[in-house]
């Protein structure tokens, strides 16, 4: 009997088998289309078979020999992640597929890729010792190998990226290289590009049109692309003659995916490079502290370039003291000084703030009623702008009210300040100047996005108030001085790992300023004047905040000193959710060896979208531990009568709490 193995996107940890008379070796690896209940559905062949312990197998539709079969290599990365992250094969596989390609579908025959002829090569810059050192590191390295590339903005990392992808090319060996969020890094795309003129570079991300995505994918399939330049989903993209793996600012949280499979495409990309017995380089201004940690204990290889490029300045950072000053509407007289100076001086000037909206919350003094969610366990954000009350978490929106709901008041006030009340703010205060708003809402489109590039890049506007999305990729070489407001939040966060984002933000935020010849100034306005990270800052001293958090880690036993995961439920009501997490808990605990269970308690933003939500951590000192654990663990919760209504996943080396 000939018995194909399948692996189908089903929340079931198994594969699927099915008769297919004329199937061979060499099927394994192709999409395959299958009768599954009334419906059909389109999978992925593992192995092959001759008996199967199921009964009535029914045959397959047909097997998908249109393209290539996915390699064996492509399959052992994606049962990798299946057994790492506790999730069904075909889910991985499925993920790891184009949309169009999943669907069984192949994209239309498009442009067919530039033939690489002989163009002249760009002028290069003359390394500096420090870039050169890590070129060689890199370009010597034979096997799996992971080093670090510590340096700040400006300092040439990109640049030793590119000469360490040339050197593949030269070899005829393909690169990939991944980056956190590509649709705000269209000028790396336009660097890469320029840099290799005669290569086909095959672009990923999910903002790409299906057809593109999978011709993409394709072409790296069948050898035909050089370098592969994408987001986290890249990471899976299958390149026969894989020879480097670069992971650019691989601190950056949107490696993380936060839904579905819950990989981590940095630690995904590492394991691959191991898989492949290839070197991989880390680059970031501010390493995670995971990676930082590696390279501490020697497991992955520091390079240091602790130098600008281009011979200018950091920029000086200045911590202001707001605890005995009357802020107007949350700004300094020492930022409100420095922004007119800049206005004089025809200079840019950004105020960071990473929240948006015009207030977190819309309130009614006299009867205590604030403007809440009706799906979510969180305030409604006032949108000014258009006049709307929005969740930032569910979506949910409705028009500000005249008078207050329960009692009738008429004078509303909104509470707290995000972009667009600094921005309106800032109109007032300095009406000379043209003040430009970047976040979210503003730039909600890549084109729109790109549109308020250009205006920023050409001059176009004097005081830009900016989230989190100015800290990306971007010089702003007219940028002289950032105002950063409201950072003290993240100091007392409940989540670990905020004081960490706090400094990689900041760190690069400010490191968008003064990279032309105009020296850069960053102010940050705080009440604790004294604080360690805002002092490590001031001394552009990654290193010592490192260690410090490190040491702190270590007391509290957080990672990278132990290892965790996060099982979470939700359903109508907390008790069902916690209910479940607590049999969940009580049938692990019988396997738990080396492994601590804590308690199910609910999240701490407990209601999302009309479900409440409870979560259950699970701790090792030992990543095997943890895994062992784990597959085990997951067995018997499969095997739990699950309340209807109820979901739940797991969270392997979650990033959230
Ligand atoms: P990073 O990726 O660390 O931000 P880049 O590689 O983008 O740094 O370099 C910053 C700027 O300096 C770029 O404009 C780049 O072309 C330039 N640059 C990099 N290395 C050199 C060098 N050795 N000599 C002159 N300019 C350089
Ligand atoms: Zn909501
Ligand atoms: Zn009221």
């Amino acid at each position: 009997m000939n018995i194909v193995r399948v692996a189908l996107d089903v929340p079931v940890p198994r594969l699927f088998d099915y008769l297919a008379a004329d199937s061979d070796q060499s099927d394994i690896g192709r999409r395959v289309i299958v009768p599954f209940g009334k419906a059909s559905r389109s999978g992925v062949i593992v192995s092959l078979a001759t008996a199967s312990e199921h009964d009535k197998l029914k045959a397959v539709t047909t097997i998908l020999r249109d393209m290539p079969a996915l390699p064996a290599e492509w399959l052992a990365l994606c049962e990798f992640c299946s057994r790492y992250y506790q999730a069904p094969l075909g889910e991985v596989t499925s993920f790891a597929l184009p949309p169009l390609l999943r669907r069984g579908k192949l994209p239309r025959a498009g442009k067919t890729a530039a033939a690489a002829g002989p163009v002249a090569a760009p002028d290069l810059p003359e390394l500096m010792t420090t870039q050169q050192a890590a070129v060689d590191a890199i370009s010597g390295t034979a096997g799996f190998h992971t080093m670090l590339l510590h340096g700040v903005t400006g300092s040439g990392k990109t640049e030793v990226y590119l000469r360490a992808i040339d050197a593949v090319l030269a070899r005829g060996g393909q690169a990939l290289m991944l980056v956190p969020e590509i649709a705000l890094t269209p000028q790396l795309e336009g660097r890469v590009a320029a840099r290799f003129p005669g290569a086909h570079i095959v672009c990923a991300n999910s903002g790409m049109a299906d057809a593109a995505r999978a011709r993409g994918f394709l072409d790296a399939l069948a050898g035909r692309a050089d370098i592969v330049l994408g987001t986290r989903l890249a990471v899976f993209i299958p390149l026969p003659r894989l020879q480097l793996i670069v992971v650019d600012e691989e601190h950056d949280a949107s490696f993380k995916q936060q839904e579905g499979l819950r990989y981590s495409a940095r630690d995904v990309a590492v394991w691959r490079a191991h898989q492949l017995n290839i070197p991989i380089v880390l680059g970031s201004a501010t390493p995670s502290l995971e990676s930082f940690h590696h390279a501490s204990t020697g497991r992955y290889e520091m390079l240091e370039l602790p130098e600008r490029a281009v011979a200018e300045a950091m920029p000086v950072v200045r911590i202001v003291d707001t605890r005995r000053e009357k802020l107007q509407e949350g700004l300094s007289a020492d930022l409100l000084a420095g922004l007119q100076q800049r206005l004089e001086r025809g200079e840019q000037s950004l105020v960071f703030l990473n929240r948006r909206g015009y207030a977190p919350v819309l309130a009614c003094p006299p009867c205590g009623w604030i403007s809440h969610c009706l799906r979510c366990a969180a305030n409604l954000v006032v949108h000014l702008a258009d006049r709307r009350l929005r969740c930032h978490h569910c979506g949910f929106e409705a028009a500000i009210p005249r008078a207050c709901p329960d009692c009738g008041n008429v004078d509303l006030l909104p509470f707290g300040r995000g972009t667009q009340r600094l921005e309106t703010m800032l109109v007032e205060r300095f009406p000379e100047a043209r003040v430009l708003r970047i976040d979210r809402d503003s730039a909600s489109t890549p084109k729109k996005w790109q549109a308020l590039l250009a205006t920023i890049h050409a001059g176009g506007a004097d005081i830009l108030v900016g989230t989190q999305m100015m800290a990306k990729g971007h010089d702003f070489p007219l940028l002289t001085l950032v105002g950063a407001v409201g950072a003290d939040a993240a100091l007392f966060a409940a989540d670990f790992r905020a004081p960490e984002r706090l400094f990689a933000q900041l760190m690069q935020v400010g490191g968008r300023s003064g990279r032309a010849e105009l020296p850069g100034e960053v102010l940050i306005q705080t009440e604790y004047p004294d604080h360690p990270l805002y002092r490590a800052l001031v001394d552009h001293d990654y290193v010592r905040f490192a260690r410090a958090q490190l040491d702190e880690r270590r007391i509290a036993g957080f990672p990278p000193f132990s290892f965790q995961a996060m099982l979470r439920a939700e359903a109508r009501n907390i008790e069902q959710s916690l209910a479940f997490l607590i049999e969940a808990r009580s049938a692990g605990e019988a396997l738990a060896d080396g492994v601590t269970l804590y308690d199910a308690v609910p999240m701490r933003m407990q209601r999302l979208m009309t479900l409440e939500r409870g979560q259950l951590l699970v701790e090792s000192s030992s990543r095997p531990a943890l895994q062992t654990f784990l597959a085990t663990w997951m067995e018997q919760i499969y095997a739990l009568k699950m309340p209807a209504g109820l979901r739940w996943h797991l969270d392997v080396d979650p990033q959230e709490f």
